[in-house]
């Protein structure tokens, strides 16, 4: 029988685990706290169990994580870790300082699978789903790198946001289970205010979500209508505008107080001008929203520019004046290829993608 990890387990998984052992459920608290709280990564650390327990323990399961393959760090103090998983492929995680908190940007999968013109994960391929402990993997070895580094006074992970490579809704089940990791006390802690999952769009799954982990949502919108989103998200055509944002209603109608963030990158000429501002005004009506304007980050070979400082702007006081609450994201750790949309690691696509893309560009095909 394959050795289970116990890293991707969260706490009804434990205990069931235990409960097979013919051990209590508290030992699922307290294996969890060694795991998540304090980096254990071996069973023979874990003092307050048993000599026999740890024993059956080491015959049965392992802590196996992400290696680190590579960091690198950014002039900003964001570092961006390439990760190596076990077949080989890598996957890279990102951790944003600012004065007040600390974020880490956490991938969903090997790739993407969902093509968005303006992304260079996209660009990449598809893979594979990521496990639930590859998910907080991510979190189990930033935590230990930031626990190495000298700095002072030690930097923390108070946000996570699954912002990096992949869709996390079309990982559903294994990014779940993660969630409720990142949520419970007896890992690591975190409000569901200080979660954030973002999506392209998968209706069913932001439903979903709203019903088993309602964290904080973020939809990756970029255009106020159809026609426009068809071309920059594919995945518009079969979850179209109307659809998401009767999603979102649904979704922010559960929950009094919270806001669903729209992300909307700043693509110069394409999406930004005035009337895309009041078009997106329309749409958002009444919704409680909040919108983060992302200024396009490019990467080799990218169809698009930046919309200039004052069009950004002046989007940006459209929305404000309308009552929206509206910041433009900062760009952080861009000179690293850590900011949005940067994201790569390296791995076999299995989708081929990037294949095709460096022969069109060669002119091999088109
Ligand atoms: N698939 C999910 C999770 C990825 S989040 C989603 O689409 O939401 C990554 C965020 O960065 C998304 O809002 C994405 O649209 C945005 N992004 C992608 N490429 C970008 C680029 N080149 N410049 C700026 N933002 C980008």
């Amino acid at each position: 029988m394959p050795q289970i990890n116990l890293l991707g387990m969260d706490r009804t998984g434990l205990v069931q685990f235990f409960d097979g052992l013919g051990e209590k459920a508290f030992r699922a608290d307290q294996v969890s706290k060694w795991i998540h709280q304090r980096g254990a990564a071996s069973f023979d650390m874990m003092t307050n169990l048993s000599r026999d327990l740890r024993a059956r323990l080491n015959v049965l399961s392992v802590v196996t994580t992400p290696v680190v393959a590579d960091e690198q760090r950014s002039a900003d103090g964001t570092r961006k870790w390439l990760l190596r998983l076990q077949e080989g492929n890598c996957i890279e995680t990102v951790f944003i300082p600012e004065a007040a908190r600390g974020t880490l940007c956490v991938s969903s999968q090997v790739g993407c699978a969902l093509n968005c013109t303006f992304c260079a994960t996209a660009r990449q391929g598809y893979s594979r789903n990521l496990s639930s402990a590859e998910i907080i993997g991510q979190l189990w070895v930033a935590r230990r790198e930031m626990a190495k580094s000298a700095q002072q006074p030690q930097l923390e992970i108070t946000n996570v946001v699954l912002m990096g490579m992949g869709e996390p809704l079309l990982n559903f089940d294994q990014v779940a289970v993660a969630l409720r990791l990142m949520l419970d006390d007896f890992a690591y802690g975190l409000s569901r205010r200080r979660v954030t999952l973002s999506t392209a769009g998968i209706v069913p799954g932001i439903d979903r979500l709203r019903v088993e982990c309602p964290v904080s949502l973020a939809l990756s919108l970029h255009a106020p209508n159809d026609e426009l989103r068809d071309q920059l998200v594919p995945l518009n055509r079969k979850y179209p505008i109307a659809a998401l944002m009767a999603a979102c209603r649904r979704y922010v109608a559960d929950a009094p107080r919270a806001r669903v963030t729209f992300e909307y990158v700043m693509l110069s000429g394409i999406n930004d001008s005035a009337q895309h501002a009041r078009q997106l005004i329309r749409l958002l009506g009444d919704l409680p929203a909040k919108v983060n304007l992302i200024p396009f980050n490019g990467f080799p070979g990218a169809p698009y520019r930046c919309s200039s400082e004052q069009d950004i702007e002046r989007f940006k006081d459209l929305l404000y004046r309308a009552g929206i609450m509206t910041i433009i994201r900062k760009t952080r750790g861009d000179d690293i290829a850590a900011a949005c949309g940067q994201l790569a690691g390296r791995f076999v696509d299995r989708t081929r993608r990037s294949a095709r893309m460096q022969a069109r560009s060669s002119g091999m095909i088109n």
